[in-house]
């Protein structure tokens, strides 16, 4: 059987590998396969190369993990395999069946849905050292000292994904937290604000927990024996935390249900929200999910992270700034805070991204936030005279 792999679809080499991976765990392991690959270098790696790579410990390796695979599942084949190289986009009609896999495999940029465990037995670590240069030795400690630091956030992780499965029902896996972080609806500073939460890098009571013959530092605010994240941006009754929630939940639009129980896991997975619609009575198979709601969901990652990292920057400058924040003051920088969003989103469409889908990705974002909305014209993100704002906060109390 014939499985032509890449042409077609987009010929990098993780496409490649991914493609090569796919056909070999979804063909008999008895049957011969002919690939043709326009990838020399994937078509050397995997017949040639792979022996120099395995007495190098796979070290300074791009794509080592898709190599390493593939290789598991070569060895485990008991039927001829070939690999030829090819040009790219020679019009060979090659099999259907197999394009279609190199196709699903080279669209996909991060194939994290393939299954990359390999046969302990087959797994080799370390390098041959009679082989070993000193270069790639050096380079194979540093790349395990960076995998050990990788390790830590796993708490935090787990944290977010339990968070977020209690909200949204969905299981989601490690590598689409990180991917959450880096959202687009999340701003820069928050994205490195989440970053350090996942890491526990900041110098908060719990990190000095973990140097020996330090004390665990109290809370300042409150003396609280443990200060941590968690306990400025929930607990603290000194944090402007209080304020800032209740705010926050008074601007939602879409009603209790569709807002978390807020905590931290919810913060960490804060790029991973999603809202769905409700159901409006009409009969719906009791399996189906409901739709997802684009606005809501938007809406919601943005007033999270922006009150979390808001209190979060408040409490730096308070506690390194010196500052006091009054409960007129800390109102007064959540509305500007959610505001600016809305601002910018208002400026990128009638500017920069002046399409018809992000005139409704706007309006559905800011819909049931906005002052005096009623008011407002037929499709105000359009509209170049117009100005909103987010209805302003009830003066606290
Ligand atoms: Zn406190």
């Amino acid at each position: 059987m014939a499985a032509r792999i890449g042409g077609t679809a987009k010929t990098n080499q993780t496409g490649e590998l991914a493609a090569v991976i796919l056909a070999l765990t979804r063909l008999d392991n008895f049957r011969p396969i002919h690939f043709k690959t326009d990838s020399e270098y994937v078509k050397k790696g995997l017949t040639e190369r792979f022996q120099t790579w395995e007495d190098n410990g796979w070290i300074k390796m791009s794509n080592k993990d898709l190599f390493k695979k593939a290789l598991d599942l070569l060895r485990r084949r008991s039927a001829p395999t070939w690999f030829e190289w090819v040009k790219g986009h020679s019009g060979d009609p090659g099999n259907e069946g197999a394009d279609e896999l190199a196709d699903q495999g080279a669209h996909d940029d991060a194939p994290t849905d393939l299954d990359l465990s390999i046969k302990p037995e087959w797994n080799l670590t370390g390098a041959k050292l009679s082989t070993l240069t000193q270069a790639i030795a050096y380079h194979g400690i540093r790349e395990r000292a960076s995998q050990d630091k990788r390790t830590g956030p796993q708490t935090q992780l787990n944290l977010a994904r339990d968070a977020l499965e209690a909200f949204t029902g969905h299981l989601e896996t490690d590598p689409s937290l990180w991917k959450g972080i880096t959202h687009q609806d999340i701003r820069r500073p928050i994205r490195t604000f989440l970053f350090r939460a996942y890491h526990n890098s900041y110098k908060l009571g719990d990190f000095w927990a973990k140097i020996q013959d330090y004390e665990k530092a109290r809370c300042e605010a409150c003396n609280d024996p443990a200060e941590s994240l968690a306990h400025i941006l929930f607990e603290c009754e000194a944090e402007p935390q209080n304020i800032i929630w209740k705010l926050a939940k008074e601007l939602w639009p879409h009603g209790d249900e569709t807002w978390p129980h807020l905590s931290m896991g919810i913060i960490l997975a804060c790029g991973n929200l999603e809202v769905r619609k409700p159901r409006n009575g009409r009969e719906v198979e009791e399996e189906q999910e409901n739709k997802r709601d684009p606005g809501a969901t938007r809406l919601l990652k943005i007033i999270i992270s922006e009150s979390a990292h808001l209190i979060w920057r408040l409490r730096c400058e308070r506690r390194i700034g010196g500052r006091t924040h009054t409960a007129t003051s800390i109102t007064r920088r959540w509305h500007q805070a959610i505001n600016d969003r809305l601002v910018t989103d208002q400026i990128a469409a009638r500017n920069i991204i002046r399409t018809e889908s992000n005139y409704r990705n706007v309006e559905d974002t800011w819909k049931g936030t906005l002052k005096d909305e009623r008011f407002l014209p037929f499709e105000w993100a359009k509209a170049k005279e117009v100005l909103v704002g987010i209805v302003p906060p009830r003066p606290p109390i």
